[in-house]
Order: C-alpha cells, then structure tokens, then sequence
C-alpha cells in the first residue's frame, strides 16, 4: 500500500460520501461515461458520479489543479487508485479528451490552448475525436493528404479523414494536415484543433455487420480554422502526433493487466465449468487462466513501473508501443479463453437461450480484435520496437 496514512483516510471517507452505490458495479457496456454536448445518460449517477470527481480534480488526478486536475503526486495518485479498487468504483470519466488530447496539450500546448480546453476535458464538457487516419494513410500515416492552406490568420482546410471515432457525437477535433506538400512527408504535417461545428465539417457514420456505427468518414470542405488552433510549430506537426500516439498506445495496452471490466475469470469458469471442493474442476483450464492471471499481473506492475519512471509519470516513449502490443495481445487472450470457457453460450448474438451478460460477451470478443487495429497495428508496435528500442537497421 502506498502514502501517507491521513491522505488515505481523507480519500476512503470521500469516496463513502460521494461514490453512488450505482457506480460500484461493473460498467454496463451502454453506459459510456465520455461526456461532451450531446452526453446523455441512462442512469443519473453516472452524471453524478462525474461531476463530484471533477469537482475534486480527480479525473485527472495528476494534472494540475488550474486546469480542472487533482494536483495529486504519483504516490497520492496511486493512493487513490487503490481505494477506487477498493469500492469497485467504475471510472468516472473516459475517452480522448483525459487519455489523449489533454496530456498531448500539457506538453505542446500554448498557456491560452490550456486554459481554454483542459478544464473542459477535465470536467467532461467536451468530448474529442481524432483525425488522423484517410483512406491512404493508416499504417502509413504521414503519407496524409488533408490540406490546410494559409489564408491571413486561419487556415483553410479540405480532405477526408476515415474511421473517425465518435465523431458523430463528437464536439472538437484533434487532427493532422498536410500545410507543406514540398518536403519529405514526416515535415510539412501540423497539428490542428477545431470545433466540429464549423462550417464544411461532415460526418457520415460507417454502418458495421453489427448494426453499430461506431466510427464514421469526416469531410473536410473550405474549413476555416484560427491559426491560434495550431499545437507546436506549422510544420512540425509529426512530433506532437507521434507523443500523442504514445499515450495513446499506453491508454489502449491498459486494457491487458486485468483492468477489464465485468466478472473475473475465475468467476466465469464456476458458472459454467463448476468448481471441486472450491477450485476450477478442469485442470487444464485452471492452469490456463492461473498462467493468463499471472501474465495479468506481472504485465501490470512493468506498465506501472515504467509509466512511473517517463518523464511526464504519464506514459513512456517508444516503449509504450510494447505495452500497446502485449496489453492488446492480453486482452484478446483473455477474451478467447472466455469462449474456452463458456463454450457455444459464449457465442450467441440474439435470442432466449441467452442472457444480457452472453450476448454482450460475444460483442466484446469481436471488439477485441480490433484492439490489434486500432491506435497502430501490431505490426506496426514491432517495427517501432525494432527500430527505437532495440535499434535495428531498417
Ligand atoms: C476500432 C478502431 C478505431 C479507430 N479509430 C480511429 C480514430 O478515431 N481516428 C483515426 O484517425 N483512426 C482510427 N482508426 C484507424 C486505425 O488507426 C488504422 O486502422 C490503423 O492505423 C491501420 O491502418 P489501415 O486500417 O489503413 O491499415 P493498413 O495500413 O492498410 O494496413 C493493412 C495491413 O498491413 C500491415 N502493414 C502495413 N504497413 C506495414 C509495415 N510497414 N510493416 C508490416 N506490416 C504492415 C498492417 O499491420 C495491417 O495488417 C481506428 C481503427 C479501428 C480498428
């Protein structure tokens, strides 16, 4: 247990008063706590809960109190995080604007671009997405086409951007132009924000065999953005894009370590294998679920290690693209040892014969595949890793 004895006193007594014994439950999958404009919420504690955290500054615990954060030190933060643990407290507040956006602008941003959004992420006004990928710049994202071109104090910008997510819920963009086309592609990129609500912004979600629509195409016609919008340098765009991804990849590989959500393997495997004398009756399961809890844990402790000992204590450099790998590659395992678990109740998409927690299992084992995808494929971590980390020739 880390910190100091009256600090820890001060946060469980806190928590007791203001955690509604709604939040202290597994997260339903539809009750996103992303915030923003258009933010609706199926039950009213959510709404609650976010607003006492951010009344506190703990939905950003680290960040400094005069942009909306806790101003807490590592090991108060962690003091916090364990009585979170501790009550089962879902989080009270998620998504690009605290995992992604905020931190980017912590670093890059000027003094007027924090003052004005970081207490709005903060307090979950103002929900972001992220335009970096178009339909010929994924993996290869500086190959992008999005132009902006100068025109007295903004910038006017056309282009198309794909597998936005969120934007149709969306309230501001953080997103990649191309302002010079004549250098070689890492240059010539800059880092923009704009509010979606300006003219020429369209969205068009992409409808999934699934039915959801959870990211969309964003077009971009004669959109007119202030110059004072532009993070770091014209042109050096690249570099607050590549940190960015960083805590994105670190945001993304916290899914592996057991920070999921819903109930534990273990518990799992007594509804539907049944246990001997208090342990998991198949042999062969409970040594692949005690080897995947293990993994669980040791994974956890380096990614908290190494998040600690980065120069922000939010997310490391390069590294965290081997977080973003393993964290991912967990998620997916745990996933598949799911199915091995639940068998054919495992797979279900509609019906009787299965209940809400069945149906949502096999939604989230095909989400999980995508966890690969999303934020730089996996084999783009392993060329990162290669290069950067373990200096190999290209
Ligand atoms: C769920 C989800 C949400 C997303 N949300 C957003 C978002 O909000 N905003 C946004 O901008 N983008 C988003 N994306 C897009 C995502 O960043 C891209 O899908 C990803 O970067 C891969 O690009 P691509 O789809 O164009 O695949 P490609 O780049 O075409 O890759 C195709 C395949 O080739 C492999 N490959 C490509 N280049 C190399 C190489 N050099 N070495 C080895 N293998 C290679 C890839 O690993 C992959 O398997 C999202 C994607 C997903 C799945």
């Amino acid at each position: 247990m880390a910190g100091d004895a009256a600090f820890r006193e001060d946060i469980r007594h806190w928590l007791e008063e203001n955690c509604p014994a709604s939040m202290r439950t597994p997260m339903a999958t539809n009750e996103y706590p992303g915030g923003g404009r258009r933010a609706r919420y199926r039950n009213s504690d959510t709404k609650v809960w976010l607003e006492r955290m951010a009344e506190r500054g703990f939905t950003v615990p680290m960040w400094p109190r005069r942009y909306g954060g806790g101003g807490l030190d590592k090991d108060e933060n962690a003091v916090l995080h364990e009585e979170l643990r501790l009550i089962n407290a879902r989080p009270a507040h998620v998504g690009m604007g605290i995992s992604m956006i905020g931190p980017a602008l912590l670093e890059y941003g000027t003094e007027e671009q924090k003052t004005e959004h970081l207490p709005k992420i903060a307090r979950g006004e103002i929900w972001w997405c992220q335009g970096y990928s178009e339909p010929n710049a994924g993996s290869d994202l500086a190959s992008l086409r999005t132009q902006a071109v100068e025109d007295g104090d903004d910038y006017i910008i056309n282009g198309q951007k794909v597998w936005t997510s969120g934007a149709d819920n969306a309230d501001w963009m953080f997103c990649l132009v191309r302002t010079d086309p004549n250098v070689s592609k890492h240059q010539g990129i800059t880092f923009i924000l704009f509010d979606m609500a300006t003219p020429g912004v369209s969205v068009k979600p992409i409808l999934l065999i699934s039915g959801l629509s959870p990211f969309c195409e964003t077009f971009l016609d004669d959109v007119r953005v202030p110059r004072k919008n532009v993070v770091g340098e014209v042109n050096k765009g690249w570099t607050v894009a590549k940190r960015l991804l960083q805590y994105e990849r670190t945001s993304i590989g916290g899914i592996g370590g057991g920070n999921q959500r819903g109930a534990t393997l273990e518990e799992v495997a007594a509804k539907y294998v049944g246990l001997d004398n208090g342990i998991i009756a198949d042999s062969v399961l409970r040594e692949n679920i005690t080897r995947h809890r293990m993994n669980d844990s040791a994974y956890a402790l380096t990614m908290k290690r190494s998040v600690e000992e980065s120069a922000t204590g939010r997310a490391p450099g390069a590294v965290s693209s081997m977080f973003k790998y393993y964290g991912t590659e967990q998620n997916k395992g745990r996933h598949e040892l799911l199915l091995s678990i639940m068998g054919t109740q495992g797979l279900g998409w509609g019906g009787e014969s299965f209940d809400t927690a069945e149906l949502e299992n096999t939604r989230a084992w095909l989400r999980s595949k995508a966890n690969s995808i999303e934020g730089g494929t996996s084999e783009v971590q392993l060329n990162i890793l290669a290069k950067r980390v373990l200096g190999l020739p290209d």
